[in-house]
C-alpha cells in the first residue's frame, strides 16, 4: 500500500487528507500534528473563541470512518529523503508521498519572549491564554496594527477592555494596503473607543506597561503581539529542500517542491502564479481550502496529470463591528478606484492594470466582492465610470 504521510494538522494538512479521499486514494493517510488538540479552525480564535462565545472551533471531520490516521502531540523534526523518511522524537516515519502543511508561526516582539503577559495570538492554548485576560477587562496593548492586531482591538473593546494599538508604520496594514485606502479604515479604532499610535515602536516591555522608544509609558494588563507570521519550515533546515527568502518552502504550480515526491500548500508554502506573474506567499484559509484539493488530485493522478494551482486568492477579516473582503492580489503599479464613498458604511475598491479587474477590497457589500471575484477569475475589463458608480452592479465591460 502506498503512503501519504501530512505533516500539520491545521486546515491545509487536515484538507488535504480529506480531499485525498475524495479523490479515491486507496493508499493510507497519516496526519501528523505537533498539536495535542483535535484539529480546529483558527479564524474562529480572534473572534468568537475569544470572546468566549464559541468554546472552540473543532473542524467536523470524522477521521477513523475516513480511514485517516491522526497522530496528534506529535511533531516532525527532520526530513532524509533521499530514505524517504520524516523524523520525529517517538521515531521515523516512512513515506511514499510527503505533503508539508506545517503552516506558519507568530513573529515574536524581540525582547519579549517569556514575559508575562505577553501573548501571541496563533493556536487555541493562545486563545484559553487571552480569553480570562479580555474578561478580566485589563488594559490592552496591541503591537501591530494588521488583520490580527485590529481583530483582538475589536474583541477586546466588545469584551469592556481599554485598548491601545501600537503601530510602527505610519499606517495601519502597512503590508497589505495602500496608504489612501488605509487611511480610511485607521478611523475605525477611535470609533471603536481603541486609541491607535502610528509610527510608535516599543523600546521595552515591563510588568504592568509598554514603554515607547519615545519614552511613552502605557498602562498594559496584557500585551498582545500582532506582527506577522512566518512560515513553520526550521524543522527542514538541512534537509536540501528549497525554502525562500520569506522562508516557505518553494512549490511550484503543482505545489511540488524541489524533493520528489513531497508536496507543500497552505500558510507554510509560496507557489507561482501565472495570473498574477509573480510567486505568491498567502497566509489566508481560503488558500488552506483550496490548494488540497490540488495536492490530492496530483498525487492521486500523478504529479504531471494533475491540476495547476492558480487561484484568485481571497480573504476576509471582521473588525469593528465591519466585514472586509478582499479578493485578488494587488501590486503598487496598479490602478485604484473607488466604488463608493469611503466615508460611509459600506465602501470598496477595485485595482485594476491595463484595465482588467485584478483585485478587489469590500466592506460591507459581499455582493461587489462575489460579482468582483468572477469577473477577476474571467480576466475581465471593467468600464471606469460604471464601476465607480456603487449603485449599478459590477459587471464586465
Ligand atoms: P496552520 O493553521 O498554521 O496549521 C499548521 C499546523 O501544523 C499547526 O497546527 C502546527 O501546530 C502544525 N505544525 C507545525 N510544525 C509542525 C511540525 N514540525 N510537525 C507537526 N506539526 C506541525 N484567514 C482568513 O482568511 N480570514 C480570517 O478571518 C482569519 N483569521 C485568523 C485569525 C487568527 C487568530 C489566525 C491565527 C489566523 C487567521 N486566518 C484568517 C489565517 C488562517 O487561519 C490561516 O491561513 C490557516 O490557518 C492556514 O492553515 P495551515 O494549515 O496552512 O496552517
Amino acid at each position: 500500500e502506498r503512503r501519504v504521510v501530512i505533516v500539520g494538522a491545521g486546515m491545509a494538512g487536515v484538507q488535504t487528507a480529506v480531499a485525498l479521499r475524495e479523490h479515491g486514494w486507496v493508499g493510507t493517510v497519516t496526519v501528523l500534528g505537533a498539536e495535542p488538540h483535535p484539529p480546529y479552525d483558527r479564524p474562529p480564535l480572534s473572534k468568537a473563541v475569544l470572546l468566549g462565545k464559541a468554546e472552540g472551533s473543532a473542524f467536523e471531520v470524522d477521521f477513523a470512518s475516513l480511514g485517516i490516521d491522526l497522530q496528534l502531540g506529535r511533531e516532525a523534526t527532520g526530513l532524509r529523503p533521499a530514505e524517504h523518511l520524516l523524523e520525529t522524537a517517538a521515531g521515523p516515519v516512512p513515506y511514499d508521498v510527503l505533503v508539508i502543511a506545517t503552516g506558519a508561526e507568530p513573529v515574536r516582539l524581540p525582547g519579549s519572549e517569556g514575559l508575562p503577559g505577553v501573548h501571541l495570538l496563533r493556536t487555541l492554548d493562545d486563545a484559553v491564554g487571552l480569553r480570562p485576560v479580555l474578561a478580566a477587562q485589563h488594559d490592552v496593548v496591541a503591537v501591530g496594527a494588521g488583520w490580527i492586531g485590529a481583530e483582538v482591538a475589536t474583541a477586546a473593546r466588545e469584551a469592556g477592555c481599554e485598548v491601545t494599538v501600537v503601530e510602527a508604520a505610519d499606517r495601519v496594514l502597512a503590508g497589505a494596503m495602500p496608504a489612501e485606502v488605509a487611511a480610511r479604515m485607521a478611523p475605525w479604532y477611535a470609533e471603536s473607543g481603541a486609541r491607535l499610535m502610528l509610527g510608535a515602536r516599543v523600546s521595552t516591555v515591563e510588568p504592568g506597561a509598554v514603554v515607547l522608544d519615545d519614552g511613552t509609558r502605557l498602562p498594559a494588563g496584557a500585551v498582545v503581539v500582532g506582527i506577522g507570521a512566518r512560515p513553520a519550515t526550521g524543522w527542514l533546515e538541512g534537509s536540501g529542500i528549497e525554502l525562500g527568502e520569506d522562508r516557505a518552502v518553494v512549490a511550484d504550480e503543482r505545489l511540488r517542491t524541489s524533493l520528489p515526491d513531497v508536496y507543500a500548500v497552505g500558510d507554510c508554502a509560496s507557489f507561482p502564479s501565472a495570473r498574477y506573474g509573480e510567486r505568491l506567499l498567502v497566509h489566508h484559509w481560503d488558500n488552506a481550502m483550496q490548494g488540497p484539493r490540488t495536492v490530492a488530485a496530483n498525487i492521486v493522478l500523478g504529479p504531471a496529470e494533475g491540476p495547476v494551482y492558480d487561484p484568485v486568492p481571497y480573504f476576509w477579516s471582521e473588525q469593528f463591528g465591519r466585514f472586509v473582503q478582499y479578493a485578488g492580489h494587488h501590486a503598487a503599479a496598479d490602478e485604484l478606484l473607488w466604488r463608493g464613498d469611503p466615508s460611509t458604511a459600506a465602501w470598496s475598491v477595485c485595482w485594476l492594470r491595463a484595465g482588467v479587474l485584478v483585485a478587489l477590497l469590500a466592506v460591507g457589500r459581499p455582493r461587489d466582492l462575489a460579482q468582483g471575484r468572477k469577473l477577476i477569475e474571467k480576466g475581465a475589463s471593467l468600464d471606469r465610470t460604471k464601476a465607480a458608480d456603487a449603485s449599478v452592479p459590477l459587471k464586465a465591460a
